[in-house]
C-alpha cells in the first residue's frame, strides 16, 4: 500500500531537526537515501547543513539496534525486547509498591512527534498514574508560551504565517539568530529588507543576524526587559501609542503605561548599555510604521525574569496596535522540531491534551471519558522539568525514570548535579536511537525508530500541523516509540485506550482501522500513529489547541493544516486575533512588568557573564550532529567566544584551552577570540558533553511562572589552563 506523499521509493517529508520543520523529499537508490529540499512555505525550496545530512544518520554505524541492558559488571550489553521489557516492568512495579505511583517519572521531549507526546502523556497518567511527567521543552519555550496565554489566551508561536515577515516595514528580533539556527527563514529577512523594511536586532553578540540587520541593539545579558520598557516610554512620549486600539482591543494599560513612564532612555542605556539614541531610533522605526512584527527567542526567553520579559516586548506589541492587525504582529520563534506540537498534547506537568489545564475539572472528564477511566483516577499536576530531575533519587523523589527523545546530561542546566541524579536512581530507562550521554548511564536502552522509518505529525513554528512520512520501515529489531508505550501498557495491565475500537467505528475517520503499512502485524493497536493521532483529535476537541478537524487526508491536500482547526468541514486558522483575542473578554491583557537583575550578578569572584547558544552546524545536545561527518567537520568541538579585549588581560591566544567557572561547576574548552561579543561577556555553545559541557556552569535559578532556567546568564570567572 501507499500512502499520499509516499511511493515504495520516495517520501515528501520534513526535516527532523528544528521548529522550521522545512520540506524535504527522501529517496532510497542503490540502498541510499538522498535528501532534496522541497518546495514548502517555509523554506521554499532551501535547507540548512543540518537538514542536507539528516538521513546519515539512518544507516549510521553507530546507531542501536539491540535493547541494551545493564549487567551485574555495570556494563550495557545486548539483550532481547523480552528481557528489556522484563526488567522495565519489574522496575514500576517494584519501585511504586514500595514508594507511591509518584515514584515513577517519565521525561519527554520538544522533538516528539504530536502522538509520541499524546501517547507519553496518557501513558503517564493512565498506565503509570503518575503525577511525574515533563519534558525539555521546558528549557525552550515555556516563557513564551505563558506570555502568550496571559496576554492573548492562547499560545500558538506565530499567529501569522511565515510569509508575514517578509512584507513587515519594521522587523524587531529579540534574542533570536534565525540566520544560523533556521537559515532558510533568513530568506524572509532579505526579503523584507530588499522590500524597504528596516531589521532591527536585540542581541547581545553580533550573530549572522545582527550583522544583517540595519540597527543592532546590544544589551548587557539580562536587561532585555528594561529595553523593553525604554522602547514603550519613548512610544508613548512620541505619541505613536495607538490609543483606538489599546481602548478597544486591550485592558491593563495604565499600569503599564505608569512603569514605562520611568524608563526614560538615559535609564535604560545606564543598565543595558545600549545608547539612547539607538533606543529611540529603533522605537521609531516600531511606532511610525505602517506594518510592523516583534518576535523574540530563546534570548529573551531562558531568564529567572523570562516570562516578564517576553511579556515587556508583547506590551509593546499591543500598545503599537500590532497583534491582529493584517501584516503586523508579535511571535515567538519556537526551537525544537515539534517544540508547538509538543506542549500542546499533555507530557508537561500542568496539562492535558487540547492544551488543557490539569487542574481543571471540566478537562479532567473530558479526557478522561476520551481515555476510558474515571476522571478522578487521573493523576493531578506534578513538577517542571527541572525540578523534577533534581526530585530524582533523593528522598521524596522518583527513583524510576523513564527518558524519550531527551539527553538532559547535556541540556540541563547545573547538569553535573542533574547527572548525579540520574546516576542515583534505581532504574533509568532511555528510548533512543544513539547512545546519547543519558543512554549511556541507563540501565535499560531501548532502540528506537528514526524519523524516516515512521508515520506521523508534527507542528510547526506557525501552528501548523504537518506530516511526517516514512520512507522505509525500521531495521530488524528496532521499535517505534509509540510501540514501546503500546508494549509498556499492555504489560502493565493498564486499561487499554478505547482508541482503535471507537475510531474504527466513526465515520469522520475514513482512513481507519486499515492498518499503516509500516506497522507489523502483531504490534498493538494504539502503535499505530493514525489510531493515536484519531484519539488526540478526540481528545483536544473543544480545547485551546484544537486539532478535532485536521485529518491526515486534509494535510495531505494542503501544505498542512493550522490550528485550532476544530470542524473537519470548517476552515482551519492560519491568522488569530483578527476580530478578539482567546481571552474571556476578548481583549488582550497587558502585564505590568518591572526590570530586576539576573538571578546570579557579577561580583569580585565571579566578573564576568556568561551566555549560551546554538551555532549552525549542530542541534540542541548534539547527540546527532555530533555524529554527522559534514557537521562534525564544520563544528569539532566547543569553545569559548572573549572579546580581544579581555584575552590581551588573560593572555590568552586563539585556540588556548580556559577553565570557565561558576559558583556550580566548570567547562574547559579552547578560547575563540572575535570582537563580536562585549568585553565583559562570554559566549559558549550547548551542544557538547564531557569537559565542554556548558551547562555544568549554567545557572539552574528558575522563572516563578513558567519554571524556564536561566540558561541565558550567569556569573563567572574564566582562566587560561596551563599546561
Ligand atoms: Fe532542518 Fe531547521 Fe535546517 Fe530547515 S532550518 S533544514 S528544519 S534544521
Amino acid at each position: 500500500a501507499t500512502t499520499p506523499g509516499r511511493t515504495p521509493h520516495e517520501a515528501a517529508t520534513h526535516c527532523p531537526y528544528c521548529a522550521l520543520q522545512c520540506g524535504m523529499l527522501l529517496s532510497e537508490r542503490d540502498g541510499r537515501i538522498e535528501v532534496l529540499p522541497r518546495d514548502f512555505p517555509t523554506n521554499r525550496g532551501g535547507l540548512c547543513q543540518k537538514g542536507w545530512t539528516a538521513a546519515e544518520l539512518l544507516d549510521h554505524p553507530e546507531r542501536l539496534t539491540t535493547p541494551l541492558l545493564r549487567g551485574p559488571d555495570g556494563r550495557l550489553a545486548p539483550a532481547t525486547w523480552a528481557e528489556a521489557y522484563a526488567r522495565i516492568v519489574t522496575g514500576i512495579r517494584d519501585t511504586q509498591a514500595a514508594h507511591g505511583r509518584d515514584a515513577v517519572a517519565i521525561f519527554g521531549g520538544g522533538g516528539l512527534t504530536n502522538e509520541k507526546a499524546y501517547a507519553l502523556g496518557r501513558f503517564a497518567r493512565v498506565a503509570l498514574r503518575t503525577r511525574m511527567i515533563d519534558y525539555n521543552g521546558r528549557f525552550c519555550m515555556s516563557s513564551a508560551a505563558a506570555a502568550g496565554m496571559r496576554a492573548f489566551g492562547i499560545d500558538r508561536g506565530l499567529p501569522f504565517p511565515l510569509a508575514d515577515l517578509g512584507r513587515a516595514d519594521t522587523l524587531l528580533l529579540v534574542g533570536a539568530n534565525p540566520a544560523e539556527t533556521m537559515p532558510p527563514l533568513a530568506r524572509y529577512l532579505t526579503e523584507q529588507r530588499e522590500r524597504g523594511g528596516r531589521l532591527i536586532v536585540v542581541d547581545p553578540r553580533v550573530t549572522a543576524t545582527a550583522r544583517l540587520a540595519d540597527l543592532h541593539l546590544q544589551p548587557l545579558p539580562g536587561t532585555d526587559l528594561a529595553v523593553a520598557n525604554a522602547l514603550l516610554h519613548v512610544a508613548l512620549t512620541e505619541g505613536w501609542v495607538d490609543r483606538e486600539y489599546v481602548a478597544a482591543r486591550t485592558e491593563g494599560f495604565d499600569a503599564v503605561r505608569r512603569i514605562a513612564a520611568g524608563w526614560w532612555p538615559a535609564r535604560a542605556e545606564r543598565l543595558s548599555g545600549v545608547p539612547v539614541a539607538d533606543l529611540e531610533e529603533a522605537a521609531r522605526a516600531l511606532g511610525t510604521a505602517r506594518t510592523a512584527i516583534i518576535l523574540t527567542a530563546r534570548g529573551a526567553e531562558q531568564h529567572a525574569k523570562g516570562v516578564d520579559t517576553v511579556s515587556a516586548f508583547v506590551n509593546l506589541a499591543l500598545a503599537l496596535g500590532l497583534p491582529g492587525r493584517p501584516g503586523s504582529g508579535y511571535g515567538c520563534l519556537t526551537g525544537q522540531g515539534n517544540g508547538q506540537g509538543g506542549r500542546e498534547h499533555g507530557q508537561k506537568a500542568d496539562q492535558l491534551p487540547g492544551y488543557r489545564r490539569i487542574d481543571d475539572p471540566a478537562a479532567r472528564e473530558h479526557v478522561a471519558a476520551v481515555w476510558g477511566v474515571h476522571p478522578d483516577e487521573l493523576p493531578g499536576p506534578g513538577v517542571s522539568a527541572y525540578e523534577l530531575l533534581d526530585l530524582l533519587g533523593t528522598p521524596t523523589g522518583p527513583k524510576t525514570l523513564l527518558v524519550f527523545g531527551s539527553n538532559p546530561v547535556v541540556s540541563a542546566p547545573r547538569a553535573a548535579r542533574v547527572e548525579r541524579r540520574l546516576r542515583d536512581l534505581d532504574l533509568l530507562v532511555v528510548a533512543d536511537f544513539l547512545l546519547s550521554e543519558t543512554a549511556a548511564i541507563a540501565d535499560v536502552v531501548l532502540p528506537t525508530a528514526q524519523w524516516a522509518e515512521e508515520d506521523g505529525t508534527m507542528t510547526n513554528l506557525e501552528g501548523r500541523v504537518l506530516r511526517r512520512r516514512a520512507l522505509r520501515e525500521p531495521p530488524p529489531g528496532i521499535r517505534t516509540d509509540l510501540r514501546i508505550l503500546a508494549d509498556l501498557s499492555a504489560a502493565l495491565n493498564a486499561p487499554s485506550a478505547p482508541a482503535a475500537e471507537v475510531v474504527a467505528g466513526d465515520p469522520s475517520y475514513p482512513f481507519l482501522p486499515s492498518r499503516g503499512p509500516l506497522q507489523p502485524p502483531d504490534a498493538p493497536a494504539d502503535a499505530d500513529p493514525r489510531v493515536v493521532f484519531a484519539e488526540l483529535r478526540r481528545a483536544s476537541a473543544g480545547g485551546a489547541a484544537d486539532y478535532a478537524g485536521v485529518t491526515w487526508e486534509r494535510i495531505d491536500a494542503a501544505d498542512g493544516v493550522f490550528w485550532p482547526c476544530p470542524d473537519t468541514d470548517g476552515p482551519d486558522t492560519p491568522r488569530l486575533f483578527a476580530e478578539r483575542f482567546a481571552t474571556p473578554s476578548g481583549r488582550a491583557r497587558f502585564h505590568p512588568v518591572e526590570h530586576r537583575p539576573a538571578a546570579e550578578e557579577v561580583c569580585a569572584e565571579y566578573p564576568f557573564y556568561l551566555t549560551t547558544g546554538r551555532v549552525l552546524a549542530q542541534y540542541q545536545s548534539g547527540t546527532q550532529t555530533r555524529r554527522v561527518g559534514a557537521l562534525r567537520r564544520a563544528a569539532p568541538e566547543p569553545f569559548v567566544e572573549l572579546h580581544p579585549d579581555l584575552a590581551a588581560r588573560l593572555g590568552v591566544e586563539e585556540g588556548e584551552e580556559l577553565r570557565v567557572t561558576s559558583r556550580r561547576g566548570e567547562m574547559r574548552a579552547p578560547a575563540r577570540i572575535t570582537a563580536t561579543i562585549r568585553p565583559d561577556t562570554l559566549f559558549a555553545p550547548f551542544h557538547w558533553g564531557g569537559a565542554g559541557r556548558v551547562n555544568s556552569v549554567t545557572n539552574d535559578a528558575l522563572d516563578p511562572v513558567s519554571r524556564m532556567p536561566e540558561f541565558k546568564v550567569c556569573a563567572v570567572r574564566v582562566e587560561k589552563v596551563t599546561p
